[in-house]
Order: C-alpha cells, then structure tokens, then sequence
C-alpha cells in the first residue's frame, strides 16, 4: 500500500476519529478544520479516547505517545497538499463539500486520493466536482470511529479500479473490514438504519412512549445494543435530519419524509451529545 501521510478535513465527532485510527496504525496524519478551537477539541478528544483504551489495558502510554507523535494539525487546508489520500470529514452540507473538494483537487498533488465521510451526499457529485473524478471515492466510517469495525466503501460511478483497491488496502490496513456499496442516496447502512430512527422520532413526537420507553422497548423487544433516539444523539441530531432529507429529496418517496422534530432540534440547538442536550439531557456527564 502506497499511503504513508494521510490528510483529515474536519476534527469533529468523525474526523478525530479517524484521525487517531490512522495514527495509532503508524501513518503520518494531518487533521485539518476551520479554527484552532475546533483543533484542540479534536486533539484532547483523541487523547481522551487513547487514555481510555490505557485503563482498559487495550494500548500502554509509550503506543499513546506514539500515535499522538504521528499526528499534526492545521487550520489551512494547503497544509494537505502533499498527502497521500485526503478523508473529507466536515459538516454534513453539500456546499461545504463541494468547496472543499474544489479547492483540494486544485492543490494537491495530481495523484493523490479524496475521499468523503459523508453519510448521505453523493459521491457521483461529490466526484463531478473535481478534475480527477476517477480517484474520488466514500469512506464511510461509523460512529465511534474507534470502536466500530465497518468501513462502507463507496463507488461513486466514476471511481476507478485502482483507487478502490488502495481505499480496500488502507480501510484493512487501519484495522477495520470494508464492505463495497455503490453510490445511492444514503448508501446502505443509512439507508436501513435513518429511516428507523426517523419512525422512532415520529413515535415520540406523536407522544406514544418517552425517549426511554422507545428505546427500552428496541433494546428489549429487538436485541439492539441501542435504543433509536440515544443513538440519534450519538451520531448528531443535525446529521440525521441531513440524511433523512436527502433520502426523502434523493428517491422522492414519502416513506421518508422527515419527523418535524428534527427542524426544531436543530433551531433549538438540540443536536445531541455534541451539544449537551438531544432526546436526552448530557449537561452534567
Ligand atoms: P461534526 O459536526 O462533529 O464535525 C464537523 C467538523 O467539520 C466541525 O469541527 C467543523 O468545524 C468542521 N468543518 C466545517 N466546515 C469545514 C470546512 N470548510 N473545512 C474544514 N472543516 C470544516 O460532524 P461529524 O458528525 O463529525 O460529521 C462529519 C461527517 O461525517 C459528515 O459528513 C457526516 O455525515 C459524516 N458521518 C457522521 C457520522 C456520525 O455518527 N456523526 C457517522 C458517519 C459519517
């Protein structure tokens, strides 16, 4: 595999995500966002999670130095001009991406890979919007990007052969299993799972149970590890509304129009355990 430095756009709940499961795998990584706050809070939210893993006897204190020692961060996305392969890990809005991949195509070197974490937004677009479709691809990690095993790898129609195979190589590489899927609103995974939650958040919003009984009532009744509306708050209230809207827009079926609740969550600042507050209140933890 030809991958030795990696650049992560965004330092949010996803990218520091990534950003240490690239590091602790021994690659060089670039983590990248718009301010230096939002940096830091991806640096300390990684060294959280390594000393997590000390008290569980997973890593030691020297594998901790050493997966912070391959990390370095900046605020100019030049600064991953001569990166192997970029993991777009922004907000979830088109627009956003879009510059970003414009703006990367136009400065990086000619060979490197740009791959996109977005749960939702076409790649086929995503891809347009570049100069080097072929190498434009989805890297769908799942949340939290440490624990979980997935990588959905995604197609968009122009990728290549050749850029899907080093994606395959890395995705193994860091540890995890990639599993192909082609570019359709909400790929796979969210495509089964968004429209469950949109229906719980319906259940709640009709006032049938309390956030608590829905998801005792799936964690009980169905064996999930977790109950639709906390892992709402865990992935991001904001984010579940954006891939529920492009399902709804992207098949133009009303199976999956939106749960109003999400609009005024959203306007509330309601966004989860990012925020503090979602279904469930997280100020005091
Ligand atoms: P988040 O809100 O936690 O973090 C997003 C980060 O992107 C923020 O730090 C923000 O400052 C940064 N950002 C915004 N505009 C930027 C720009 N122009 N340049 C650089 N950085 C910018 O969001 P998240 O949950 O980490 O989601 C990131 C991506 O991952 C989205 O595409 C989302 O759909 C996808 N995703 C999320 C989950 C999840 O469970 N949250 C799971 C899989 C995929």
């Amino acid at each position: 595999m030809n991958i030795k430095i990696i650049g992560v756009v965004g330092a949010g709940t996803m990218g520091n995500g990534i950003v240490q499961v690239c590091a602790a795998a021994g690659l060089k990584v670039i983590m990248q966002d718009i301010g230096e706050a939002q940096v830091e809070r991806g640096l300390t939210t990684i060294a959280g999670s390594l000393d997590r893993l000390i008290k569980k006897d997973k890593i030691s204190e020297q594998d901790k130095q050493s997966t912070l020692a391959n990390i370095s961060t900046t605020t100019a996305l030049a600064d991953l001009a001569d990166t192997d392969i970029v993991i777009e890990a922004a907000t979830e809005n088109e627009a956003i991406k879009l510059d970003i991949f414009r703006q990367l195509d136009e400065l990086c070197q000619p060979q490197t890979i740009l791959a996109s974490n977005t749960s939702s937004i076409s790649l086929t677009r995503i891809a347009g919007a570049t100069q080097r479709a072929e190498q434009v691809i989805g890297m769908h990690f799942m949340n939290p990007v440490p624990v979980m095993a997935l990588v959905e790898v995604i197609r968009a129609l122009q990728t290549s052969d050749a850029t899907f195979q080093t994606v395959h190589e890395l995705s193994e590489f860091i540890g995890k299993i990639p599993i192909e899927a082609k570019d359709s609103p909400g790929f796979v995974a969210n495509r089964i799972i968004v429209p469950m939650i949109n229906e719980a958040a319906y259940v709640y919003y009709e006032g049938l149970a309390s956030a608590e009984g829905i998801d005792e009532i799936m964690k009980l009744g169905m064996a999930h590890t977790m109950g639709p509306l906390m892992l709402a708050d865990l992935i991001g209230i904001d984010v579940i509304y954006a891939v529920i809207k492009v399902l709804h827009e992207g098949f133009g079926d009303s199976k999956y129009r939106p749960c109003p609740i999400w609009q005024q969550m959203v306007d509330a600042g309601y966004l989860g355990r990012k925020s503090g507050r979602g279904f469930y209140n997280y100020a005091d933890k």
